[in-house]
């Protein structure tokens, strides 16, 4: 994985979607894969939730109320942390999150960390910077670990490991761990705890992120399900915990409206296997804990986003990764081919906002603008408004003031293509001429369609949609009504 506030062309991505699309494994995994999320989903929504839209509403409103207030929830949940005995360290960007982390490190000269799963520790780097201090970073998540074993980043912001199959999985631990060669799950999950039990029973600081950290309670919430993240927080003597500073929301209710649309909307399950909500570092009368707690503010440019009226919404992400599973983009690419740490429809919304709209131009591009991602966030985040609003940012015809902007990413023929589709769209009488050409020579469409240059592109991995009959007849057919 490059670094985050690395510039990425045009080019590099035409690479990298190219080889992920010819890679027939890498399709099959995640078609697969993605089809078990979403139908789990789904029939755990119609199972379970009767009012499903209604509970979105309130989520959305939830983190709208959190949003609106974010600097005063800030200050409240560092005063009640602090009377709880939680260490508070504010971090403007990755570089003073890394150093507030190693200087806690060589403070307490430990050159070992074990680490839950943490899409923010993903998004300042930390195992590379660590590394570079000779501090060995540990991930005890089963599929972090995987993909580190391999040294890959996650292809996706719940499942990091998401794109090998259990063949893949077993012939990685028998490469990397020289385990036998298995592949049942449960076998493949032994080896994983077999490897990792060594590393729990010695270690002295552990690492997580937060789901949710509670203003009125000044208490933070993670979500899992392989107790790897208990294991992390509790049985070492200090808890480094880094959270997003948009993860802070009002009351423990509203942590739980929240957790009630996480779950079922990440893995398809009714409830996570464990609930970790944390109030405190080890008591004077508690016979475990961790001794001390701290906890990473994180604002890598999200205070930025918060201060823009329309983008401010991307950041009621609760990190779900359901947009990934709906997205026709990701299923055939996978997360890889994104070249940044948040991958898919939401990764579209808030990389070029992070990390500079310049670096991760051609990323915007990544999405046919279906809307499936919007249709099915838990919070209700418009993303291919956002995609689309984003993509007039890059071309110099935004509302401005992104991050990393400096010039206008749009070539002549796009411009020029977008001009004539307007002139063409915005006419009644040019729009049904085109749709008429279309249907009379759309068998030939092909032919001429791969003498364009762009539209060949296009055709190389598409078929020409064939056109019989226009809406209009269709309707004068149907119901014997007008419509002009
Ligand atoms: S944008 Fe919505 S659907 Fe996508 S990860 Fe965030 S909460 Fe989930």
């Amino acid at each position: 994985m490059s670094n985050s506030s690395q510039f990425h062309s045009s080019n590099e991505y035409e690479n990298i979607v190219n080889s992920k699309l010819n890679d027939a494994q890498l399709r099959q995994n995640l078609q697969s894969v993605m089809k078990t999320l979403k139908q789990n989903r789904k029939n755990t929504i119609a199972s379970r939730y009767t009012k499903w839209e209604e509970l979105r509403e309130l989520g959305r409103k939830v983190k709208q109320n959190a949003l609106s207030k974010l600097p005063s929830l800030l200050e409240k949940f560092e005063q009640n942390a602090i009377k709880n005995g939680f260490k508070i360290h504010w971090a403007r960007d990755s570089k003073e999150a890394n150093k507030i982390i190693l200087s806690l490190m060589q403070k307490n000269s430990s050159n070992v960390i074990l680490k839950g799963k943490s899409m923010a520790s993903e998004e300042i780097h930390l195992n590379a910077y660590l590394k570079e201090n000779n501090i060995n970073a540990l991930e005890t998540d089963l599929g972090e670990l995987i993909i580190q074993l391999i040294d890959e980043p996650p292809v996706h912001i719940v499942a990091p490991a998401i794109h090998k199959n259990r063949y893949e999985i077993g012939k990685i631990f028998k490469d990397k761990l020289n385990a036998k060669l298995e592949s049942e799950p449960e076998k493949l999950n032994g080896i994983a705890r077999e490897h990792l039990r060594k590393e729990f029973k010695s270690f002295k600081i552990g690492l997580s992120g937060v789901n949710f950290a509670i203003a009125n309670e000044g208490a933070i919430w993670l979500i899992e399900n392989e107790g790897n993240g208990r294991m992390s927080t509790t049985a070492c003597d200090i808890h480094i915990a880094i959270c997003g500073i948009e993860k802070v929301v009002e009351s423990f209710e509203d942590a739980s409206i929240l957790d009630l649309l996480l779950v079922p909307s990440a893995t398809g399950a009714n409830i996570s296997c464990y609930n970790n909500i944390i109030g405190s570092p080890r008591q004077s009368d508690e016979l475990d804990g961790p001794k001390e707690v701290h906890i990473i503010m994180l604002d890598n440019n999200r205070s930025r986003i918060l201060s823009d009226s329309h983008y401010y919404r991307s950041l009621s992400c609760i990190r779900c990764g359901t947009c990934l599973n709906h997205c026709p983009v990701y299923d055939k690419i996978g997360g890889h081919a994104y070249l940044s740490t948040y991958p898919g429809p939401i990764g579209e919304v808030i990389s070029p906002q992070i990390f500079g709209i310049d670096n991760y131009a051609p990323m915007l591009n990544l999405c046919s603008l279906c809307g499936r991602c919007s249709e099915v966030c838990p919070v209700k985040i418009p993303l291919a408004e956002l995609i689309r609003d984003l993509r007039s940012e890059k071309a110099g015809e935004g509302r401005g003031g992104i991050v990393g902007y400096s010039e206008v990413h749009r070539n002549k023929t796009e411009k020029n293509s977008f001009a004539v589709f307007a002139n063409i769209a915005t006419s009644g009488a040019k729009w049904r001429m085109l749709l008429w050409q279309v249907r009379i020579f759309g068998g030939m469409g092909k032919i001429f369609g791969n003498l364009i240059p762009g539209l060949n592109l296009w055709l190389k991995y598409r078929s020409y949609p064939k056109l019989d009959a226009s809406l209009h007849s269709r309707v004068k057919e149907l119901k014997g009504v007008i419509y002009e």
